[in-house]
Parts: C-alpha cells; structure tokens; sequence
C-alpha cells in the first residue's frame, strides 16, 4: 500500500504530491505544524493538540483553515488510508505560494499539508536503560511556544546531540531549564518533579501537560517553576517527554552520570502510569 498524503483538498499517493517552489513554507518556513500520535488507529489527545494548533495559527496570523470537526475527519481519514496500527500523524499549514516578499502576501491561500508516518514508540533499551543528553545554551528565538516549521535552531541542536551519540539535548537561556530540541524536560530532586512553566521559552507540550495531570493525580510532589541549571546539573533524575518518546530517562548528561546513572524511581513510576493512562483512553475510544 502507498503512502496517501493530504495536500489542498485532496488524498493523494505521496509521490503524487507537489507543492510550488514559492511556497512560503520552503521559501521562508512560514508556517506551523502537529505531530499526533495514532495508537490503535485512535488518535490521542486529539482535541488538545488542535486547540494548540489554532493557538500556532493566530499567533503568526494565518487563517486557520478548517474546523476542529474538518481537522478531525481528515485526521482519520488519513489513518484509515494509511497502513500501520499505530501511526503519528503530522499536519502542516503554511501561509501559501505568493511572489517572494516577506510581508504577508493579499491573497494567498494557505497551503494545507497531511500525512502520517509509523509511529515508533521507544524501544524497551531506551526506556529501560535511558538515553544520553548533552546541553547547549538556547538560541532560538523568543516565541518558542509556536509550533511553528521554522525548525533551523532545533534542526542544529539535535544534530549537535547526535554528533555526540546523544539523544536530546537539554537547553538552558540566561542560566535556566528550557527544553530541548524536540521534548518537554522534567527534573527530578529529593522525590519531587519539577516543571518549567509554560511561557514563551517553551512549547506547552500535550505529553506535558499528561505528565502533569498523572502527577497531581497520583499525589506525586510537583513544583512548576524556574529550574536552574546547577538545580539541572544536581538533578536525582532528567527526563524528557514528547509525544513519540513519551517519557524517557535521560541517563547521562554530557557523559555525567544523572543520579545513579540509570532511570529512577520517579521515572519509573510515571513511565508506568504513562503506559496505563493510555491503555485506558484507548480503550475508552475503541
Ligand atoms: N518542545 C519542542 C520544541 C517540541 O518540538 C516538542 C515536540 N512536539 C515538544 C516540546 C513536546 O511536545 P508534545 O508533547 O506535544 O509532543
């Protein structure tokens, strides 16, 4: 079965789509995006990564193309075209193809993209052993709670985690905790996790925000606020969360044992938890 993609309207083989070279998504990457995990072919958290989409839309002022309910049928026509149980769905809108100006163009029609892709969920080593991290100061700009294609500053980041063998790395702006490349960083110290608030330095993740929730449900101690990068450095646990790595233990930091140099308990705890809170709304969608 060929890969079916979405492109303006319509469900097309994937070699089948094109787009003009003047789109402003390849000219200038203006435009924004999702990533949707499929499990079981039931997309998850698919209303809270829309309300995140639209927020991405009117914060860099392109017209939000569809409604919740358009978006949610071509979120499920696109798994129901596609083969593979579990599926990460990501969907792409761009100010559109106009003459190369950097001021908005009249008239433009946003370019809508769709497509979906296996999704890989971590592999047991990872989770049960963790993954190398190492830092950089954060450069990106300051609007880093859009979604946004403009990927330039996350693309050379996770390539500098890569050339060190590292999986993610963890980013600190005038001496504090951000993110990383592509995930949400928790911090673990004497039992309690701690969070990064959600401003404009970050991206509200959903895996985020799940996190969050199975911790105050769970009554396991939670701070949101600044974290340092001595609080990082001095850190029992690190861990990173994003919607394909879920919840992963950051093992070492630039080759320095984090805690005992394996994943803690409180990772532990909350990757299981993780696990069960998705077995349940799965099963509640099927
Ligand atoms: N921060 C950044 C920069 C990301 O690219 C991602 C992945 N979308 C995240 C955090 C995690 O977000 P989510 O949990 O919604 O995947």
């Amino acid at each position: 079965m060929s890969e079916i993609v979405y492109l303006n309207g319509e469900f097309i083989a994937l070699e089948n789509a094109k787009i003009s070279v003047l789109d402003r998504g390849f000219i200038f990457g203006d435009g924004v995006y999702e990533v949707i995990p499929a499990y079981s072919r039931h997309p998850f958290r698919l209303a809270e990564h829309l309300v995140r989409f639209q927020r991405s839309h009117d914060a860099v002022r392109i017209a939000y193309p569809f409604s919740d309910a358009e978006w949610t049928r071509l979120v499920h026509d696109l798994i129901a075209r596609n083969a593979g149980e579990d599926q990460s769905i990501y969907l792409q809108v761009t100010r559109g193809v106009a003459k190369r100006d950097h001021a908005f163009p009249k008239d433009a029609r946003p370019t809508v993209f769709g497509m979906s892709t296996p999704l890989v969920t971590p592999a047991k080593e990872a989770v049960d052993d963790g993954v190398h991290g190492i830092t950089a100061v954060d450069y990106r700009w300051l609007k880093c709670d859009v979604k946004s294609t403009s990927l330039l500053a996350n693309c050379l980041l996770r390539q500098q985690a890569a050339d060190a063998g590292a999986v993610e790395v963890v980013m600190f702006r005038d001496g504090f905790l951000t993110e990383g490349s592509s995930s949400n960083v928790f911090v673990v110290k004497n039992g309690v996790i701690l969070a990064t608030p959600k401003d404009n330095l970050v991206l509200p993740g959903i895996t985020y925000d799940v996190v969050l929730e199975l911790a105050r449900a769970n009554g396991i101690p939670l701070e949101v606020r600044p974290i340092s990068e001595a609080e990082v450095r001095a850190a029992d646990e690190i861990w990173v969360t994003s919607s394909t790595k879920e919840v992963l233990a950051v093992s070492t930091l630039d080759e320095r044992a984090v805690g005992g140099g394996k994943p803690g308990t409180v990772f532990r705890r909350m990757h299981q938890l993780y696990q069960d809170f998705k077995r349940t709304v799965m099963r509640q969608a099927a």
